[in-house]
């Protein structure tokens, strides 16, 4: 296995600013807090770990640096940004520095009088997220009820005149309602729908055997989507991307590592994708002890998969490796124990089988109707607080450190 621990060699040697263009987006994770408790939420399942803010002077900075060091599209992010009552400062700082600015919220929070304030600050555009189209599903998996509140946000939101997005991540208890999704952002007025498949990480990867679809349910989902497309044109356009597990080849993860995204945890851990977290041993620079300009060019964390150096065979000599630049690492860690593998979506990883047997699982479960007993593990502090002690034990216990132990990514 790979030590991340270890500088880099080889590939922090090939980034210098000259050879490395700068991030085009900056994704402000403003905080961990969430009043909702979705079951493939994206953030670390030990965000207990790293719950300490960034303070609103600290945001300001970190907006300042990234926009002289070139980032155009902001993100603000969470958990729920809302959250935060320094949101509207924050938006307004980012207006004056010139970026376009997204909100991605669960719409919990959302008041018209924030919409207002955040209207003044400058804020673009608006991200809304729900679960299903029905309130049974969207309460259920987000374990909260909310499906009421975002019907009349979204309302709130196009009253207010922002272009939204509505975001519906997708898995086997949903796809089947796509049609219904689809109505519901027509009906809503929204400019775009992202219908995201789950990304197999964080808290989805725990709940992986029960939010795995089946082959023929994407199969339909994406029919649908098509025929929605053909009938209703550019009236709403709809993003719908097949997840990976179900390809032959792994996708350009975050179009290449430390190439155009940067990421700012709300404790101001950098990061070079969402998931970096969960890779064990690497180091990630924190804007509080250093600028983002050395963190973007010479840091260990975001040269560390930069480029084509770094790989490992069957990536290196492969013919196909510019395409993809070798899948998700953070992937290839969670399926292979080392994030420097080919992606195992990939069919030439010899780890291939790890995702075969996850879609073949799903495939039987849904042919022999059972119920996939295993209860979904939901995102709460609880929960993020015992998978981080059962992190900790396991690091302990793998270290022979009896001691202490190293946390996970932070
Ligand atoms: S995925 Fe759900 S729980 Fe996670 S941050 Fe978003 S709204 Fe909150
Ligand atoms: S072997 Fe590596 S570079 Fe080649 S197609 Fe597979 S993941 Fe991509």
């Amino acid at each position: 296995m790979t030590d991340l621990s270890q500088p880099a060699g080889a590939a922090q040697s090939q980034a210098t600013p000259d050879g490395v263009a700068p991030p085009l987006w900056l994704l402000a994770e403003l905080t961990y807090r969430c009043p909702l408790h979705c079951a493939f939420c994206y953030n670390p399942v030990d965000y207990t770990d790293h719950s300490r803010e960034l303070s609103t002077e600290q945001w300001i900075g970190v907006l300042r640096e990234a926009r002289a060091l070139g980032a155009a599209q902001l993100g603000f992010s969470g958990g729920e940004p809302l959250v935060r009552d320094d949101l509207e400062v924050l938006v307004g700082e980012a207006r004056k520095l010139g970026f376009y600015t997204n909100l991605i919220t669960s719409g919990v929070g959302l008041t018209d009088k924030r919409l207002g304030d955040l209207k003044a600050a400058g804020l673009d555009h608006i991200q809304l997220s729900f679960q299903d189209s029905t309130q049974e599903l969207n309460d259920f998996l987000s374990s909260t009820r909310t499906f009421d509140l975002k019907q009349r946000v979204a309302a709130s939101i196009k009253r207010h005149g922002f272009p939204m997005v509505l975001n519906c991540v997708l898995h086997r208890y949903n796809l089947p309602h796509v049609d219904k999704i689809i109505d519901m952002a027509l009906a809503m007025g929204a400019e775009y729908l992202e219908l995201a498949n789950t990304q197999y990480y964080g808290w989805a990867h725990r709940n992986e055997a029960q939010l795995m679809p089946t082959r023929e349910q994407l199969e339909e989902a994406e029919a649908v989507v098509e025929r929605y497309r053909r009938t209703q044109g550019e009236r709403c356009k709809i993003f719908f991307v097949v997840p990976d597990y179900f390809e032959r080849r792994p996708k350009r993860c975050m179009n290449g590592w430390g190439a155009v995204f940067l990421g700012v945890a709300p404790d101001g851990a950098a990061l070079p994708c969402h998931a970096a977290r969960s890779l064990p041993g690497l180091v990630l620079p924190n804007v509080k002890e250093t600028p983002l300009r050395e963190i973007w060019y010479e840091s260990d964390a975001f040269n560390r998969f930069r480029g084509l150096a770094w790989m490992k065979e069957p990536c290196r000599s492969c013919d196909e490796k510019e395409r993809d630049l070798g899948g998700c690492r953070c992937q290839a860690y969670l399926l292979t124990g080392d994030a420097a593998n080919a992606d195992p979506v990939c069919d030439k990883s010899p780890s291939h089988d790890a995702v075969v047997s996850v879609v073949n699982m799903a495939r039987r479960a849904a042919a022999a109707g059972e119920a996939r007993e295993q209860p979904i593990l939901f995102r709460n502090d609880t929960n993020s607080r015992k998978l981080a002690s059962n992190a900790s034990a396991a690091s302990v216990a793998a270290s022979g450190d009896t001691g202490s132990h190293g946390g996970t990514g932070g």
